[in-house]
């Protein structure tokens, strides 16, 4: 399978697996990846996410009057994504999703994810926050406002909104989303017996790291997931 035609294939998978895994929204959102310098795959419009396939993706480039030309819905995620790719080009894959638990930390008034949880811990200081609800609006220039507010970490929480999470690959990307979403149950769950959270000292967080595995863990996942929800790769099929 050539690259791009992985990328398609894992693309695909990581809309289906959402669904699966509780973090999509219908035919909403948008998960993107690029495939070189100048041309993003991502969601189409209109299309439920459980039954996206590799060819359903769009791939654009930055041709704003061609997308433009596609549609609004679609217009607005190329806008948010696109810019986002030129100002993290690290990020080869960005997900905008509103999972229920990330959002619902998002709502509140105290919204950091804390490292109380060896799951949250993993996400220690790769988090940015965005205090100024951005969601619905002008898309011009989202994306660089988003970019702006994501600055040089993986996770924005957008306010009232939802999340954006960021990765050198799209197996990465989607570990940490799918962690995140873990993350925030737990802490929510736990603040929901109204007892103080007890979190964990810089030092312990620091200990917790499993360090740089060049992103083996994520795409074992990712692998493992695939399999699950029947969209193994035709080689890992064979
Ligand atoms: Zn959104």
């Amino acid at each position: 399978m050539s690259d791009a035609c992985s990328a398609r294939h894992d693309l695909a998978a990581a809309h289906r697996m959402a669904v699966h895994d509780g973090l999509a929204e219908g035919t909403w959102n948008h998960f993107s990846l690029m495939l070189d310098e100048r041309r993003m795959l991502i969601t189409p419009a209109n299309r439920h996410w459980s039954l996206i396939g590799p060819d359903d993706l769009l791939l654009v480039d930055d041709d704003l009057a061609a997308a433009r030309a596609i549609g609004l819905q679609f217009y607005i995620g190329y806008r948010i994504h696109y810019p986002l790719h030129e100002a993290r080009p690290d990020a080869r894959a960005a997900l905008h999703a509103h999972p229920p638990y990330a959002t619902a930390l998002s709502l509140l008034d105290d919204d950091e994810l804390l490292p109380a949880s060896q799951t949250s811990a993993h996400f220690h200081g790769r988090i940015a926050y965005n205090d100024a609800y951005d969601g619905f609006g002008d898309p011009e220039r989202q994306g660089e406002r988003i970019a702006e507010a994501l600055g040089d970490k993986s996770v924005l929480f957008l306010r009232g909104h939802g999340v954006v999470v960021v990765g050198r690959t799209l197996h990465e990307a989607y570990q940490d989303l799918y962690l995140l979403e873990l993350a925030c149950r737990t802490q929510l769950l736990a603040l929901s017996t109204g007892r103080p959270l007890r979190v964990f000292d810089a030092a312990d967080v620091d200990g917790m790291s499993h360090g740089d595995d060049g992103g083996e863990d994520a795409r074992r996942h990712f692998d493992a997931m695939a399999e699950l929800i029947g969209a193994a790769a035709p080689e890992a099929a064979a």
